[in-house]
């Protein structure tokens, strides 16, 4: 897995209503296979740390750094060539990041394509991601006929068919039941032990915060409260 390093990141929008400053002096360490949960209220600037460590924004100052790359020093084609190998993205709402009429299949050789013309050494046989992601026996089905869970799954094998270092997740578990919620962590736990796969996970669900092992305290646009096993979610 790709360890992440931040020091001092400021990340401010240009909005016609003024400047906003959406993150103020973030400090964080995450190790390599490491499994992390980043947690806050709503605008307290997750999705922009996301946005960043997933290579689709540069910081307006600090460094940002995923693996021996400094994101914010690299050329565009160099971040265009990041996406989608060394950096998983899985987008909030599983099915945004997918072609609905085709099969799981065809959604998992696309991502796997554009990794091959670059990296075609770690493309792994299609089924042994459907394993990794215990979705054996769906790859011929259509995504738009699965059922949430399931699409989740395959969301997020799209986001690790190439073998990236570094998943980045949003919201793995929003609008699902127990049971499909608990199938999603085990796909995280999985990918994380067998591949060393770093996973950064968004949630407002302290299950997924708890099961992760730490968890990150966004607040304000700063990491604040930092603990292991979700403690700290009680004052979330
Ligand atoms: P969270 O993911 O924790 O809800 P965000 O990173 O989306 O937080 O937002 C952090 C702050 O930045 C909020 O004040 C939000 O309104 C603002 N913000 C986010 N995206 C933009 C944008 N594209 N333009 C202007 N302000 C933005
Ligand atoms: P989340 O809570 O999951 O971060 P949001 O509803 O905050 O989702 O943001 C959804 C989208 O709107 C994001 O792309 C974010 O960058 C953008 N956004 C959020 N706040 C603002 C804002 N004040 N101005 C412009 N865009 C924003």
């Amino acid at each position: 897995g790709l360890a992440v390093r931040c020091r001092r990141v400021l990340h401010i929008y240009r909005a016609d209503g003024g400047d906003v400053v959406a993150l103020s002096g973030v400090d964080l360490d995450i190790a390599a296979g490491e499994k992390l949960a980043l947690v806050g209220p709503s605008g307290s600037g997750k999705s922009t740390l996301i946005a960043l460590l997933s290579g689709l924004m540069r910081p307006s100052a600090g460094q940002v750094r995923i693996g021996p790359v400094d994101i914010g020093r690299v050329s565009d084609a160099e971040l265009a060539r990041m996406r989608g190998t060394d950096l998983g993205v899985v987008l909030q709402g599983a099915r945004r990041n997918l072609l609905p009429y085709a099969s799981v299949l065809s959604n998992i050789w696309l991502a796997q394509r554009r990794a091959a013309q670059v990296r075609p050494a770690d493309v792994e046989r299609p089924e042994r991601i459907l394993s990794l992601l215990g979705l054996v026996g769906m790859g011929h089905r259509r995504v738009r006929d699965l059922p949430p869970g399931a699409a989740q799954r395959v969301a997020i094998a799209v986001g690790v068919a190439a073998s990236p270092g570094l998943l980045l997740i949003d919201e793995p578990t929003s609008r699902l039941d127990r049971e499909a919620r608990d199938e999603v962590l085990d796909a995280l736990d999985t990918i994380n032990r067998e591949r060393g796969t770093t996973i950064v996970a968004v949630t407002h669900d302290p299950d997924v915060g708890a099961r992760l092992g730490r968890a990150v305290t966004i607040r304000d646009g700063r990491v604040g409260a930092e603990g292991r096993e979700g403690r700290e979610f009680a004052v979330v």
